[in-house]
């Protein structure tokens, strides 16, 4: 997976991606990241790539032809890197802006298995809704919150998804069995020691009984997500069974409500 940014800010994004996992990742080659710096496209003898809003308002505003310039440079550059130009379909470019669908593990998975994708991260007050109508081609909110700038949305984005491409983590199956797998929340870990300021390890994680564990898991799993997110139950993938342990809480509540 190739990630391409176009930002104000290259810096933040290479010092943030180039760390820690998504780091290794770089190193091993599994993932690429490519920041551009906006500003480098610039016409304007002062580098200014902002200006007052038409119509008045507060802040500033992005301009569309610096953004379109350094679209178009990397558009070409991606096109000329691949062995068969010939057949090159443009990339997704994900405009991370609070007014798009909010980011979740199954966008991340579905953006996973794209070749190369681009991020426009926005600015002061955003950008030219003109250029923005010409190359975006998702927006996406990391939450309903306004933020100062793009950099970060983009980097946890990179990072959700990058994690999902195999060899990234250590261990593949750490991806496969954590929050949202099944739309529940994952079951709470321990570590050593054993005993900790006398609060105890579960029991039966010490057990060594395989299917008594993934029981236990998924009861606890089940039960957190009720607890803190039940809007995912709706769509939790449960067996039978879990459905009646789910129902089984939900009564077990409305009793205590109740009594
Ligand atoms: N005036 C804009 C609005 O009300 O929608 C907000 C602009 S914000 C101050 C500047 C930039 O930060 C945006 O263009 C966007 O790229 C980024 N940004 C801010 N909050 C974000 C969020 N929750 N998700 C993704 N990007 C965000």
């Amino acid at each position: 997976m190739k990630f391409h940014v176009l930002t104000l800010f290259p810096e933040m994004i290479e010092l943030g991606i180039n760390t820690s996992i998504t780091g290794r990742a770089i190193e091993k080659g599994l993932i690429s990241l490519n920041a551009m710096n906006i500003r480098d496209f610039s016409q304007d003898k002062h580098k200014r790539v902002d200006d007052y809003p038409y119509g008045g308002g507060a802040g500033m505003v992005l301009q569309a032809e610096p953004v379109y310039k350094a679209y178009s440079y990397l558009v070409n550059k991606i096109k000329t890197s691949k062995a068969n130009p010939d057949s090159f379909k443009k990339p997704r470019v994900i405009y991370v802006t609070p007014q798009g669908k909010v980011f979740n593990q199954s966008m991340a998975k579905e953006l996973s298995s794209e070749e190369d994708l681009i991020f426009l991260c926005g600015h002061y007050e955003g950008i030219d809704e003109r250029v923005i109508e010409m190359i975006v081609t998702d927006n996406i909110s990391i939450g309903d919150y306004v933020l100062t700038g793009g950099e970060l949305p983009a980097m946890v984005m990179i990072d959700a998804i990058s994690r999902l491409i195999p060899g990234v983590l250590n261990n593949d199956v750490s991806s496969e069995f954590e929050t949202f797998k099944d739309n529940l929340l994952e079951y709470p870990q321990y570590t050593r020691p054993e005993v900790f300021m006398g609060r105890k390890v579960p029991e039966v994680l010490l057990s060594g009984h395989h299917a008594k564990i993934d029981s236990y898991r998924r009861e606890q799993s089940i039960m957190r997500t009720y607890e803190r997110r039940p809007d995912l139950l709706e769509n939790a993938v449960l067996t039978e069974k879990e459905r009646e342990y789910l129902t089984g809480l939900i009564f077990q509540k409305n009793y205590d409500v109740y009594s």
